[in-house]
């Protein structure tokens, strides 16, 4: 049984060509000649559908986009220079000084520090809440209130959020829901679940190798009756609904952010995300089984795990009913202690030490002394980020080697 089956002829038919150079053809060009005046007019009114300058979009990003669009039913997808660019990307084209964001969940530490100490800098604020607390999410929100972020799996925390139910609250009273992909590409539709908009880091298991550095953002169509994006919330908004219609947050994005930011993916990278994201269905579900697989093992063991699948964990039961396709490559050891966690990740032969995730490799670190390590003691709490806390992402090794693996630097 493939879990994951639905995606396999759609990614690897969508990326080959059947004539011509079958790898997809990678352009890296800053710029782009027009040929006459008339298609450069064309280009930059939007008549002419050509590229205008890499900055605001290139050819190879442009095949990714279609594909990442497709595999989560939105209308388009704008590629980014990194998953923080797709983060910015998605807010900052929505945000000005004075609006509000909810952040909901174990939040990945570069999205945190991006809402408290940089966007805090421009006058925007953030409000932060655990995935359970859906009435005083609900009660948070106000006029000012532009977005609710949220991750489809807490990292480090490994809480798992019921996506519908808060884009249920999102949907009454108006608001935007984003939601961060990055863990749970083909597990997770967030779209199908009533997000509005869904950001990725492509470095994770979309390019899966450590390859390349990349992004992308996935957006809805603006629907043609009653729509949030109508609403007097998002009156920044509504030009582009005039012009663009149902693409309306494409344009948005494109020229309230990538424009203006230059948060923009390269056509290399894009090339190199193409590759990995042909095999992205078959990656998911080795490690979606082997995650299982180890995280049980372990437990047996002795070891502290935190993983959903366990039947001792608070969301056991949501991840049965609504994480199906699993939530990912994680899965958390807490060792007790900082010297215990360095002597397990320096005995293992098999881990990779990096901040990286969802790579082909099984991967480890140490959370307190690296990632959050300018973090304070009350923020680490609310994280869930303990002294001995290491995370590990689980790669494509034969589980049995990784359960020997970390049974055996266990010491
Ligand atoms: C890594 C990561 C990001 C940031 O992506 P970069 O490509 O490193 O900029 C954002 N969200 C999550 C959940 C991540 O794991």
């Amino acid at each position: 049984m493939n879990r994951f089956e639905n995606f396999t002829t759609a990614f690897v038919q969508q990326i080959g060509k059947k004539e011509g150079p079958v790898s997809p053809v990678m352009i890296n060009s800053a710029s782009f000649g027009y040929g006459d005046s008339e298609t450069g007019e064309g280009i930059f009114e939007g008549s002419v559908k050509k590229p205008l300058y890499a900055r605001v979009g290139n050819p190879t990003s442009g095949q990714l986009e279609q594909i990442l669009a497709s595999m989560d039913g939105g209308i388009g997808a704008v590629a980014a220079a990194s998953g923080m660019g797709a983060t910015a990307m998605a807010t900052l084209s929505l945000l000005k000084s004075g609006d509000h964001i909810i952040s909901i969940g174990g939040l990945f530490g570069g999205t945190y520090s991006y809402f408290t100490e940089t966007l805090s800098r421009f006058g925007i604020s953030t409000s932060f809440f655990d995935v359970d607390e859906l009435e005083a999410i609900e009660g948070a929100i106000r006029d000012a209130t532009k977005i609710i972020f949220l991750e489809s799996v807490g990292n480090p925390n490994m809480r798992l959020p019921d996506i519908k139910a808060i884009a249920e609250i999102a949907g009454t009273h108006g608001v935007v829901l984003i939601v961060d992909n990055t863990i749970t590409p083909l597990s997770i539709a967030p779209l199908a679940l009533g997000a509005d908009i869904v950001v990725y880091s492509t470095t994770k298991i979309i390019t899966g190798n450590a390859s390349s550095l990349g992004g992308a953002v996935v957006f809805r169509p603006i629907c043609e009756g009653d729509d949030k994006f109508k609403g007097e919330r998002y009156g920044d908004v509504h030009p582009f609904i005039k012009k663009m219609g149902p693409m309306a947050l494409i344009a948005n994005a494109k020229k309230r952010a990538l424009r203006d930011f230059g948060m923009s993916a390269n056509g290399f990278g894009s090339y190199l995300t193409l590759l990995g994201l042909e095999t992205l269905p078959l990656r998911m579900d080795r490690v979606v089984s082997s995650v299982e697989k180890v995280a049980n093992a372990l437990y047996e063991a002795g070891f502290v795990i935190n993983h959903p699948s366990l039947s001792t964990h608070p969301h056991h039961e949501r991840y049965r009913t609504q994480f199906g396709k699993g939530c990912g490559t994680l899965l958390t050891i807490d060792m007790g202690s900082k010297e215990r966690a360095f002597e397990f990740l320096n005995r293992s032969a098999l881990v990779t030490i990096t901040a990286n995730i969802g790579d082909s490799r099984t991967l480890g670190l140490h959370m307190a002394s690296t990632i959050y390590r300018d973090f304070d003691e009350s923020t680490r709490e609310f994280l869930g980020i303990t002294p001995g806390l290491i995370r590990i992402s689980i790669g494509l090794e034969n589980p049995d080697d990784i359960i020997n693996d970390f049974i055996t630097a266990r010491g």
